[in-house]
């Protein structure tokens, strides 16, 4: 903004007392909104605040389930899942896990879900004689039902890092491997934006996922580039909402437990 001047004033004001002037004079400082000099160091910090939407507040207990999150599984029951038909979910349910049910078939959430924080802990099978590779205690998060975040035993386990425990299947390896071994609870917390299609079902923007296993970061912001293919390439053929999250029945009986969601 201008600097106002009060050397060319209009006539009529130059016949004003000298306190008006002076009065004239503070109007016009305050009025230069990007003058900071005028004013105190409090009043210049106050410019820069932002007081507006107040977040909510979200209880968030040590090692517990926020306050705002949806519960997937807590041990009570598989009420939130369905089978990939529809119907009761066939997995096995014991104590606080739920085991994939071998040639049963994945299960996914009745509930849809677009940008998501995850939250799930899951476990591959101790008994690993004669199995190496992808055929050990393989599982999967699908987001939307369509992109898999990959559950393997890759302790110690040799496959193409492309397809090794928290990769973006078939596109993005993990930046390091923190895996567990088998047998033992591990966890992922997955943050993840869902791709956008246009009115003609074409892609405005791709999907975006954040992954920590055991809390360590191993997929930073990657971008997804379409469903995650065994065979051929990616693709976003398929325009999609809002869609359920699938866990993967990959002839292992990997185990899940404290499976958690919160909207965003
Ligand atoms: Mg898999």
């Amino acid at each position: 903004m201008q600097r106002p001047t009060f050397l060319f004033l209009p006539t009529p004001l130059t016949l004003v007392t000298g306190t008006s002037l002076m009065a004239l004079a503070v109007v016009a400082a305050s009025a230069d909104a990007t003058s900071n000099e005028a004013l105190e160091p409090w009043q210049q910090a106050e410019k820069t605040e932002v007081w507006e939407p107040v977040p909510p507040v979200v209880e968030a207990p040590v090692g517990g389930v926020p306050s705002d999150a949806i519960v997937l599984f807590d041990g009570s029951d598989l009420s939130a899942w369905e089978a990939e038909e529809g119907g009761s979910a066939p997995w096995q349910h014991e104590g606080e896990a739920m085991t994939v049910e071998r040639g049963a078939g994945g299960i996914r959430t009745r509930q849809e879900f677009c940008d998501v924080q995850l939250h799930l802990e899951w476990r591959t099978p101790v008994d690993i004689e004669g199995m190496d590779g992808q055929d050990r205690g393989n599982s999967g998060v699908f987001l939307q039902e369509r992109y898999e975040i990959q559950v393997l035993d890759s302790y110690d386990n040799a496959t193409y890092p492309n397809g090794q425990a928290a990769s973006v299947y078939k596109q993005h390896i993990p930046l390091v491997n923190a895996s567990r071994p088998p047998g033992e609870w591990q966890s992922y917390d997955i943050f993840y934006t869902a791709p956008r299609f246009d009115q003609a079902g074409e892609l405005e923007s791709a999907a975006y996922v954040t992954v920590l296993h055991n809390g360590v970061l191993v997929q930073h912001h990657v971008e997804i580039q379409g469903t995650t293919e065994w065979i051929g390439e990616p693709d976003y053929d398929e325009a999609h909402g809002c869609a359920p999250i699938y866990l993967q029945d990959h002839d292992a009986a990997v185990s899940f437990r404290n499976i958690w969601v919160r909207e965003l």
